[in-house]
């Protein structure tokens, strides 16, 4: 009777830890529910080249009249790929671009999404897209693109869900939602071809190393605020700093 008992027991221990653990496990994901906020940023604070900030203001443009796209009879922007090296400030840019209109910014990213549970993933997706629907629009962004939409392997079911729930938000989209995700990565060569085709991330900027110009100019951004001693050289600092990021020269101020 009693050798008959064991396995029985044995069973349930397993079935209690595997549960107990499954449940620290949700515990420990981040919710569905992406904190938003207005950014204080605007343009004013990002350094970037003419062609990038007309690429911007077009999409502001868009975001603070939603149907003027749709009234001309030409279809909205949705996605944006937003690509160059780390630290180059393709995050802050999202966010003056929600901060110059005055709307919402929720942000992911892609690296958030790798080991949750089958099909999580892509429920937070739907819930992160209904939060900005509800709340009025804005600017979704999604760092670290290639961490979820790398080409597809048939290896990862997860992330294959979770990118496919992200392209079926992004075709249900109406241009009068006035919501435009915009992804940032510095692999963009990895990246799934359906991601890029019409109507998804079918528009791309590329945010590229500061010039000696650039350079010196977001050196006053970020001195601004500091006390320097008088014989400081932007001028120079600018010159001695070639292939700095914007990142990069604002630690180095600090
Ligand atoms: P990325 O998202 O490209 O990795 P971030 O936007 O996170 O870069 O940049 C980090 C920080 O570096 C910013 O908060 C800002 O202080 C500084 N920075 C980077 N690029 C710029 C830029 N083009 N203009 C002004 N500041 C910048």
């Amino acid at each position: 009777e009693k050798i008959n008992m064991l396995p029985l027991v044995f069973l349930m221990f397993l079935c209690f830890v595997f549960f107990s653990r499954q449940k620290g496990g949700m515990e420990a994901m981040p919710s569905g529910d992406t904190a938003s906020h207005i950014p204080d940023k605007t343009f004013q604070d990002v350094i970037i080249d003419k062609d990038t900030l007309s690429a911007m203001e077009d999409l502001k443009c868009y975001l603070k009249n939603p149907d003027i796209y749709e009234e001309m009879g030409a279809r909205p922007p949705r996605g944006v790929l937003l690509y160059g090296p780390p630290g180059t400030g393709k995050t802050l840019l999202a966010q003056a671009l929600a901060g110059e209109v005055k709307k919402g910014f929720f942000a992911v990213s892609g690296s958030d999404f790798v080991q949750v549970y089958v099909g999580v993933g892509a429920s937070r997706i739907r819930s992160l897209f209904k939060k900005a629907r509800k709340e009025g629009g804005g600017v979704i962004f999604i760092d670290e693109i290639d961490a979820l939409g790398k080409k597809r392997d048939n290896a990862n079911d997860e992330r294959e869900q979770t990118l496919n729930a992200l392209l079926t938000e992004m075709n249900g989209f109406h241009g009068k939602d006035g919501i435009i995700v915009l992804a940032a990565t510095n692999r963009p060569d990895t990246l799934d071809a359906a991601l890029l085709r019409e109507g998804r991330f079918d528009r791309r900027i590329e945010i590229g190393l500061p010039d000696r110009e650039g350079r010196e100019r977001m050196l006053m951004v970020h001195t601004k605020n500091k006390h320097l001693a008088s014989d400081v050289d932007i001028k120079e600092m600018a010159a001695r700093t070639a292939l700095f990021s914007g990142a990069q020269l604002e630690s180095m101020v600090n």
